[in-house]
């Protein structure tokens, strides 16, 4: 059992505020409010993830927007990011706008625009088969990606065509072999595999076709699977899977945790790295996004991860918060609706290791 003291910390930002302290009898004092405040007002930026961290579902999280008027009125930044790449970032401007949180263009980021970011960057001019829905279709077209328009043709069709004119341009000689780079390009360069919730079994075939013919394979964002109010549906990550055991070639991956994801997000906001903290409730991307390219990871325990899961993942959290509520609290002493990260003591001496 614990027992509760309550500690008037050092004035900070002008106002003194009043943190709860937990002490554990015969053993270490978990957790160290005041550093979990300081470490809160370090940061100029924080990336929020949406669902299990900003809402659950159609219900905003105790305490969450809160936290986001605050740090607008602190100077600070937030932005909204999603692996989801199911939708465009416009609904997700209209679901925030009506849940009292209205944003601009600029406050959220996909990993949709991650990848439209990588394909302009590193393939410009290159064509791009997409699997994904209308609203990524409509991302990528607006933003100048080359779609590869396969006409009628389904992928047996183009299996035969390809074999056409494979025969075609079989140079006989020396002398013939320029004369291939005269002949119109028969598979996209590149595939694009999203979140699709549109997916048919031919979506599927011509991926891999072209991905056998030697296509580059790009996936918006890992996720196996995307929480729904009934369960799990098959995410971006289990597509890729599908794809993967039949062509024996893995994805290179965009989205949270990787690099681009981070790049992208310090160009767009220009804050400098160490003060840009990610925030959301799965460990593997939100956290692993921050702690494993140079800015902070923090978990917020209000979505899918508990507090022991911290124990057997190798992504450790640079600080645990129970909710956006919590932090709303430790950062500039707003009332706590929401769910505090708890006092297991055993637990905490796990992550601080
Ligand atoms: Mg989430």
């Amino acid at each position: 059992m614990s027992t509760q003291e309550h500690v008037r910390p050092a004035e900070a930002d002008g106002q003194e505020t009043e943190f709860p302290k937990t002490v554990m009898p015969g053993g270490p004092e978990v957790p160290d409010e005041k550093t979990r405040a300081e470490k809160l007002r370090e940061i100029d930026l924080f990336v929020l993830d949406l669902d299990g961290t900003f809402y659950l579902g159609d219900r905003l999280i105790d305490g969450a927007l809160d936290f986001v008027n605050d740090v607008w009125k602190r100077g600070k930044k937030i932005l909204f990011f999603t692996n989801n790449s199911s939708r465009s970032p416009k609904v997700y401007m209209e679901r925030l706008a009506g849940m009292g949180c209205p944003i601009s263009r600029d406050q959220i980021m996909t990993s949709g625009d991650v990848t439209i970011a990588y394909l302009r960057e590193t393939y410009p001019g290159k064509t791009v088969y997409l699997v994904g829905t209308p609203a990524l279709e409509e991302s990528f077209r607006q933003e100048g990606i080359c779609l590869w328009d396969c006409g009628d043709a389904g992928p047996r069709n183009h299996a035969e065509s390809v074999t056409r004119d494979r025969t075609e341009v079989e140079p006989r000689n020396q002398a013939d072999a320029g004369q291939t780079d005269m002949l119109p390009a028969s598979r996209p360069d590149i595939v694009v595999i999203g979140f699709d919730t549109t997916l048919t079994y031919e979506k599927l075939e011509r991926a891999c076709t072209y991905i056998r013919e030697g296509a580059v394979f790009l996936a918006t964002h890992l996720d196996i699977n995307c929480p729904t109010e009934y369960g799990f549906m098959p995410d971006c990550g289990a597509i890729c899977a599908a794809v993967t055991l039949s062509t024996g070639v893995e994805p290179k991956y965009l989205g949270k945790p990787f690099q681009e994801t981070v790049d992208m997000v310090l160009l767009r906001t220009g804050v400098s790295r160490e003060r840009v903290a990610f925030v959301g409730d799965r460990l593997y991307t939100d956290v692993a996004v921050g702690v494993n390219h140079g800015a902070k990871g923090f978990l917020v325990l209000s979505g899918e991860t508990k507090l022991e899961d911290i124990k057997n993942s190798q992504v450790k959290p640079d600080e645990v918060y129970g909710s956006l509520g919590e932090m709303n609290r430790l950062l500039c002493g707003g009332t706590q609706d929401g769910r505090t990260a708890g006092n297991d003591p055993g637990v905490w001496r796990e992550f601080r290791k």
